[in-house]
């Protein structure tokens, strides 16, 4: 068997349609798309009022397994199942996928989004500005820094009182020390693949930009965004320093969701990119909204939700479903044998040496041990009263045997269905079966509900998700999180919902930990507020070491006051 062309090799034999014939196939009206190029588009949120009294299409929301370095392909199977149903099965559909924060495209994990014969094209534009959300996202980030070392430092000698004490506490931007003060937000493109953690996009701005519904909301949203606090600890928001409308205004082009396509032709909105570890994980609620509308009652929007189930999915439904209103109709759940052998304890792989055997050779005892975390996920995925369906992402390795397994291990856990796809080698044709079955499934009956209650008290809600997601004994508060319980309840911010910051690559607060981790409490070292996404944002253990950590330090006042005469030299 001759082995598969690269990702780019395939991305690059498609021709894509003209953004204008794509846009017109979709329902929309010239005067709501702004071409950048000829191959993708903004779409105006004019479009969503002229559609507001259609009904919505079915939702799907895809998740996956905890990811390894084997690969699950939630995002390819998100493309391959519209794929499926939109060019084989005939029936509307539309892909939401977040944007690819800059670092992945510089080699760390493959430059495409998808993979194989399910990518969205073209691959360099979808890759690197598309439609430039991110630099607007850089350039607000810049402003609010700017603004804060000109009146902190230019000021200061005035008579301006609020301004005068505050300290800079970059909390929101996932800041780095990275030389120029605060030149900090987000990318960190050369990353090595060993800092899990790379290429992420990780301001609060980006999860408001993704959890708006209008572009008044989005301005609203951005006003109360907390980038500093007084030295009497009052809370400084962009209002305070009187760059919100500006701010906005910076960011009005961003709000509108970016039409592309996959290489069968099939629409796609790519649009923001929260990380599932480190804020909501998932693309934005207006691409969504203006999806459903399209597609019509009778058509399919799959939608993604990152990182492994118990914590984008998770984050799917208690944030994005709460601020949108919107009820999906079925979760479907990505697995591949490689990554639940890993899971069922088969080795590490190193970068640059051979792929073990277990990985290419059939190993039932090592797969059926690994299925016990795919029965975890099912138990986190059924937790919120969708059916669900699960894809089994095949690899050329995998064997007759090993899928038959996987798929009776899954229906024993609790799949409506399982179902085995080659969407990756065969495009959508491979995901035929896959797009059936959640046809079926979401004509069941069903009815979704939270994990959780928002008048529940802060640390219940943060033991909710630990025990019944993380599968964890207790939560432990460290002296510094009961501390902002405390104060969060008194400011009235208790009825928040909650992004937990954890890492995606276990259930646990452990990366180390695969499979079902047990026995093990959940440590939280502190909680933020971020009051512009509109949840409540604690720290989970180790988390904040590593890659990520400085996006969670509070720089103290005197490494910034060093950085802060350090840039004013130039
Ligand atoms: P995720 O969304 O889970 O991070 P992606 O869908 O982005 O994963 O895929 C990650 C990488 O894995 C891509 O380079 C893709 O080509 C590759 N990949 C996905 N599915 C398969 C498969 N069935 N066989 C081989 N490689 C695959
Ligand atoms: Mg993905």
């Amino acid at each position: 068997q001759k082995p598969q062309p690269s990702d780019v090799a395939i991305a690059h034999s498609f021709t894509p349609k003209t953004i204008g014939r794509l846009a017109r196939e979709v329902g929309l009206f010239s005067e709501e798309v702004e071409p950048y190029g000829t191959t993708r588009a903004k779409v105006r949120l004019e479009a969503l009022n002229r559609l507001k009294t259609q009904p919505n299409g079915k939702y799907l929301v895809v998740t996956g397994i905890t990811p390894t370095p084997l690969g699950e392909g939630t995002t390819t199977t998100t493309l391959g199942l519209a794929q499926a149903l939109g060019a084989h099965l005939h029936v509307n559909s539309f892909a939401c996928v977040r944007q690819p924060s800059r670092g992945s495209n510089f080699g760390v994990k493959g430059g495409a989004v998808g993979g194989g014969y399910c990518q969205v094209i073209p691959m360099e534009e979808v890759s690197l500005h598309l439609t430039s959300d991110i630099q607007a996202v850089m350039a607000a980030s810049s402003l609010v820094v700017d603004t804060i070392n000109a009146r902190v430092l230019c000021e200061s000698t005035q008579s301006d009182k609020v301004i005068q004490n505050i300290i800079l506490v970059p909390i929101l931007f996932g800041s780095r020390p990275i030389g120029i003060f605060a030149r900090f937000y987000l990318i960190n493109s050369f990353q090595t693949p060993s800092k899990q953690l790379s290429g992420y996009v990780a301001s609060e701005m980006m999860a408001v930009l993704a959890l708006s519904t209008s572009l008044g909301d989005m301005t609203r949203r951005l006003a109360r965004v907390v980038v500093a606090y007084s030295r009497k600890g009052k809370p400084v928001t962009t209002e305070d320093l009187g760059i919100s409308g500006v701010l906005a205004t910076l960011m009005r082009d961003a709000v509108k969701p970016s039409l592309m396509q996959t290489m069968e032709g099939t629409p796609v909105f790519v649009h923001t990119c929260p990380l599932s570890d480190i804020a909501q994980g998932n693309s934005s609620i207006l691409a969504d909204q203006i999806a459903l509308k399209l597609v019509g009652p009778e058509g399919f929007v799959v939608t993604e939700a990152e990182g492994g189930a118990e914590l984008g999915m998770e984050k799917f439904f208690d944030i994005k479903c709460r601020s949108s209103g919107l009820h999906p109709d079925v979760v479907v759940m990505v697995a591949s044998v490689p990554a639940l052998k890993m899971h069922g304890g088969g080795p590490a792989v190193t970068a640059g040496s051979a792929m073990p055997k277990e990985y290419s050779a059939e190993n039932l005892t090592l797969l059926e041990n690994g299925c016990n975390h795919l029965k975890r996920q099912l138990e986190n995925a059924r937790a919120f009263g969708l059916p669900v369906v699960v894809a089994i992402n095949t690899f050329s390795t995998d064997t007759d045997a090993e899928l038959g397994l996987v798929c009776e291990q899954a229906k024993l856990a609790g799949a409506l269905e399982a179902v085995p796809c080659s969407h990756w080698a065969e495009g959508g044709a491979g995901a035929v079966a896959l797009g059936q079955a959640v046809q079926r499934a979401a004509e069941t009956p069903h009815q979704m509900n939270f994990l959780y209650d928002l008048e529940m008290p802060i640390d219940d809600k943060i033991r909710v998700i630990a025990k019944s997601m993380y599968g964890a004994d207790d939560v432990e508060l460290l002296p510094q999180a009961q501390k902002k319980v405390a104060l969060f309840s008194k400011q009235g911010l208790g009825n928040l919902p909650i992004c937990m910051a954890k890492t995606h690559l276990s259930l646990s607060h452990d990366p180390e930990r695969k499979g079902v981790p047990t026995g093990f409490t959940l440590p939280i070292r502190d909680i933020h507020a971020n009051l512009g996404a509109g949840f409540l944002y604690p720290l989970v253990g180790t988390v904040s070491t590593g890659a990520v950590t400085h996006s969670y330090e509070l720089l103290s006042v005197t490494h910034m006051n060093a950085e802060l005469e350090h840039d004013m030299e130039y």
